[in-house]
């Protein structure tokens, strides 16, 4: 039955779908919708799911865990260099090293312990991963991200003292929430300091995020379809 799905979901037409109502609300925000660069979630899909939209011409991916990312995506790197890879889960200490090695943007730097361990594996690897701070906008306790509160100190702390590569902010609001208040928590927060890019915005509410001025959308149902399993935790 699983297996039925899976075959018959039109990735290619989904991204197809998706653009059009990425443009679609673009374009009511006033914004051009080349402004909104579309990150295809792959968690819990197969490599052969990734191949698809590789297929259909999408090059931006998002994984959650770093082990998930190795078994999918080196091969795939080797076969596309064009490929762009983002971290969107919550890192460990212990994997920051394989996530600078194998990731390109890091969305989810959101406490000094991982921000110092990922400026010195930096340093070591010779290699930059472009950066996002994850903001806990619904200040849940069970999710990664600094507190609003002290986002302006640790994007000091991240930028300035560290030298890491920020190029914006990433929030994932609680599920019960009215998203558009994390939105535009997100935004002014990204504005004071200066900071261009936002990550918000998923199947759920990624049109509603465009309005609030995402720049990157990430997308993993409206794409992929439903995900097999999946981990609380995570989403
Ligand atoms: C799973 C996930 C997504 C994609 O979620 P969908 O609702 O399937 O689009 C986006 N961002 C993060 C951080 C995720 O974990």
């Amino acid at each position: 039955m699983v297996a039925e799905i899976d075959v018959a979901t039109d990735i290619a037409g989904n991204l197809v779908e998706v653009h059009e109502r990425i443009a679609g609300a673009a374009s009511d925000a006033g914004r051009t919708p080349a402004a909104v660069m579309l990150v295809a979630v792959t968690k819990f899909h197969t490599a052969d799911r990734v191949r698809q939209a590789l297929d259909a011409g999408h090059r931006v991916f998002g994984e959650n865990r770093v082990q998930d990312a190795e078994a999918k995506y080196p091969d795939l790197k080797q076969e596309y260099p064009d490929l762009r890879l983002h971290a969107i889960g919550p890192l460990q200490r212990n994997k920051v090293r394989r996530a600078v090695a194998l990731f390109d943007v890091i969305e989810t730097v959101d406490r000094p312990r991982i921000a110092r361990a990922i400026a010195s594996e930096m340093e070591e690897a010779g290699r930059r991963p472009d950066c996002f701070i994850e903001v806990n906008t619904g200040e849940e306790a069970q999710k990664g991200g600094v507190l609003p509160a002290e986002a302006d100190g640790f994007i000091r702390l991240c930028r300035d003292d560290l030298g890491l590569p920020v190029l914006g902010l990433m929030c994932v609001p609680p599920l019960e929430d009215e998203p558009s208040l994390h939105f535009a928590l997100l935004g002014k927060i990204a504005a004071r300091n200066g900071l261009e890019e936002l990550s918000m915005g998923m199947t759920a509410d990624f049109e509603i995020a465009i309005r609030f001025g995402a720049t990157l959308v990430r997308l993993g149902t409206a794409i992929f379809g439903e995900r097999r399993s999946f981990s609380p935790l995570q989403d």
